[in-house]
């Protein structure tokens, strides 16, 4: 497994194999995240290769717990506008083993933000927390879009800035990716009020769209421009098979719509909360409604999704065996998010259908609003992620204590 400083890394690079990335710091003040980052990093190769290999490896001596596990929603929870959270950093200390109980705890990053690869966006928090990570331990609204790439051969790609949700999806395999800039280009009289900067008519590609049919669209990331994004979905929507300048007459025709999540609302820099990527969704519902009476059917990927979460536990699940040789996830997940619709919304709903436990812990530093009831009641509520990974930390040692006394009876009323 490479090493490469996060002042250092390119996402290409990354993409050659297991990597860890460090921070600067690093080398003046470990912050003993490596051997978890390095052990999610293989775990995730081995569940994304097609063969898993013959005879398991005898699992390496750990101080690492394999009973419980954090899994983190990253916006409002450890970054917001763009900074680290104050405590986020010595939340991360505490799992890394310095803490009271002298226990490591293994964890993961499950956000709904896109238009970055899980490489860039590794690089990224790498820095912003001092600490090494690896692209293994994130888990993207927009990663199993992947999946669909053998599906659909050409696809409209919306969302992010610039170039980059192509390069995105391109990464992900997909084989003709068509942006609304490269329609833009083709006719300029498709946005009546918006016209490419000469960046974007350069970075844009020529073709003739008359000739093309879309067979999908992607909406990877937050539109920068949501008049002239939802004229070109409504307009390949109400297409016959995605072919642009053609009008179905039943509006049944068009391709399907995908979004990498559906948060209404997220928590920037702003003190006020932000429209995001569900509420472009809702909006697209809405008009496809009013111009043409009908209903349309979209598809919203990421939290809550029970797919998000069932490959998280896929994840956790391969890291076990990996690391301890116990081929199920650690018995208890705690998901620490600040959005109850859908970081406390699909732990619940997935902790119903699991086999371990999901155990929902919301924090008040991202678009929780002081003195409203979340519409979704999280197992804990507390002020910042610091407190959250005490509560877990703190919780498990009282069970494993009372188990040690043996009480079952008490452990259990700890449980409840
Ligand atoms: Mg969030």
């Amino acid at each position: 497994m490479r090493r490469l400083s996060s002042n250092k890394a390119s996402a290409e690079q990354l993409s050659k194999g297991p990597v860890v990335v460090v921070p600067p710091k690093h080398l003046m003040a470990p912050s003993g995240a490596n051997e978890v980052a390095q052990a999610f990093e293989a775990a995730r190769h081995e569940i994304e290769a097609a063969e898993i290999p013959g005879t398991p490896p005898t699992p390496p001596e750990t101080m690492v717990t394999d009973k419980y596990a954090y899994a983190f929603d990253i916006d409002g929870v450890l970054i917001r506008g763009g900074r680290p959270i104050p405590e986020a950093i010595e939340a991360m200390k505490w799992l890394n083993g310095q803490n009271p109980y002298g226990v490591k705890v293994p964890y993961i990053f499950v956000t709904n933000g896109g238009g970055k690869t899980e490489k860039e966006r590794c690089i990224q928090l790498s820095k912003q927390l001092e600490m090494e990570v690896s692209p293994g331990q994130f888990i993207c609204g927009h990663t199993p879009m992947r999946e669909m790439a053998e599906r659909y051969k050409t696809v409209l790609v919306v969302g992010g800035e610039g170039e980059k949700c192509r390069h995105v999806a391109e990464g992900y395999g997909f084989k003709d990716v068509v942006t609304p800039g490269d329609i833009i280009k083709d006719n300029q009289d498709t946005t009546p009020f918006r016209k490419l900067t000469k960046e974007e008519y350069e970075n844009s590609r020529a073709r003739n769209f008359a000739k093309v049919e879309i067979e999908a669209i992607f909406v990877f990331a937050d539109s920068r421009d949501w008049a002239s994004d939802q004229q070109i979905i409504l307009d390949l929507l109400m297409s016959k098979n995605g072919r642009l300048g053609t009008r179905s007459e039943t509006f049944d025709e068009g391709p399907p719509v995908f979004f990498s999540h559906n948060d209404v609302v997220w928590s920037a820099s702003h003190d006020l909360t932000r429209i995001g990527m569900g509420a472009l969704r809702v909006s697209l519902e809405a008009m496809f409604k009013a111009v043409t009476g009908k209903n349309l059917e979209t598809t919203a990927f990421g939290k809550p999704q029970i797919g998000t979460f069932q490959f998280a536990t896929r994840l956790l699940q391969q890291w076990r065996k990996d690391t301890h040789g116990i081929d199920s996830p650690p018995d208890t997940v705690y998901f620490v998010g600040d959005t109850p619709e859908s970081d406390i919304r699909g732990t619940n709903e997935y902790d119903q259908h699991s086999e371990n436990n999901w155990y929902s812990i919301l924090v008040k530093t991202g678009v929780f609003e002081a003195g409203t009831k979340p519409r979704f009641t999280p197992k804990a509520t507390v002020d910042t992620v610091l407190d959250a990974v005490k509560h877990g930390i703190e919780r498990e040692y009282r069970k494993a204590l009372k188990a040690s006394l043996d009480l079952p009876e008490l452990a259990h009323a700890i449980e409840e």
